[in-house]
């Protein structure tokens, strides 16, 4: 089987096993891990930012998001398929107590929806807004970093805060040949995670002022994700931080590569996006798909519409075009 369901699941190279191994540790805690803290700082130094809070997942530090930027019952604004509102079980609301105030067209808000959506804050019976969202890659896409400036120069002219939900923030850099600070510019809080297409087993960081991220220590407290000798995690993390952020660009092209032959061979209809592949499943039949192709030696995930395909650090060239041949012979029993 070719598993392309995700790329959360890679698992630690044998090199990233020995930096582990290897890992100067303490209790994180009472702040005396040095390889979190190593982690910390070096993540913090890449995206541009004074400082960032090792946790064990995205999740955690999207919501940690919420918790320095938000208040209960002021406005978060974001996409109905963002991450934090599809995939967070309610915890925008449940957690931060926030009011996510939806868009759905496009992957980025246009300036008549801010403009629109501004417009009403001092009405008595609004939520007041209080920060806008975006996410880079959005499930693969790319926002244009023109675009990002836009929004985020929206977010502070209004008095709001901007959040990136930059999960796959390594390969949206990839993509834009932008360094990862170029992609985190211009947000007060960012989110990157080291377990997806950088392949270290556990763990996110969240990004941004040093105010911003002392408070967000404390909020990793309050939601029991403080960690003792965490530095043995956190040296996959920065294993893969250093030696994994730059393979990336071969993921991008194996997944140009595999849309390219699923649409030749298979008379399917197939589209990259960094490092995911759609295949399109008209008419809401991707678990159908999924469960054909799967039938063929290819895992994948059927969404909606399209069978979901990711590419990353475990999938060679050879994988790509047995995946090819797969769901070519599954395309002809659908
Ligand atoms: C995976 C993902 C997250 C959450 O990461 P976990 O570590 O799985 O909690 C957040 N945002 C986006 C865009 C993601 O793809």
């Amino acid at each position: 089987m070719i598993d392309l369901r995700s790329d959360t699941l890679t698992r630690p190279t044998p090199a990233m096993r020995r930096a582990m191994a290897d890992a100067e540790v303490g209790d994180d805690v009472w702040g005396e891990d040095p390889t979190v803290r190593e982690l910390e700082e070096e993540t913090a130094g890449l995206l541009g930012k004074e400082a960032a809070l090792y946790v064990p997942s995205g999740h955690m530090a999207n919501q940690l998001g919420l918790y320095v930027s938000v208040r209960s019952g002021e406005e978060v604004w974001a996409h109905e398929h963002h991450h934090l509102i599809g995939n967070e079980q309610g915890a925008t609301v449940v957690l931060a107590r926030a009011f996510p105030r939806l868009y759905s067209e496009g992957i980025f808000p246009t300036d008549e929806l801010l403009e629109s959506w501004i417009a009403g804050r001092d009405d008595v019976h609004r939520a007041e807004p209080a920060l806008v969202w975006l996410e880079n890659t959005f499930t693969g896409r790319v926002v244009p970093l023109p675009e990002q400036r836009r929004v985020t120069g929206f977010a502070h002219r209004h008095g709001l805060r901007a959040h990136l939900d930059g999960a796959r923030l390594w390969n949206a850099s990839t993509a834009l040949e932008a360094t990862p600070a170029e992609v985190a510019e211009g947000f007060d809080t960012v989110s990157v995670c080291f377990s997806k297409g950088l392949g270290a087993p556990v763990g996110s960081a969240l990004a941004g002022d040093a105010d911003s991220v002392s408070r967000a220590r404390r909020g990793r407290k309050l939601l029991g994700g403080g960690m003792r000798q965490a530095g043995v995690i956190a040296a996959g993390a920065l294993y893969a931080l250093r030696h994994h952020r730059e393979r990336m660009v071969e993921d991008h092209e194996r997944a140009a590569e595999l849309a390219r032959m699923i649409n030749e061979m298979s008379g399917l209809t197939a589209l990259a996006r960094t490092n995911m592949v759609l295949v399109q499943a008209p008419g809401g039949q991707g678990s159908r798909y999924a469960e054909a192709f799967a039938r063929h030696g290819v895992a994948g995930v059927g969404i909606g519409d399209a069978v979901r395909l990711v590419v990353h650090l475990e999938i060679t060239d050879d994988d790509i075009d047995r995946a090819a041949r797969g769901v070519a012979k599954a395309a002809a029993d659908l």
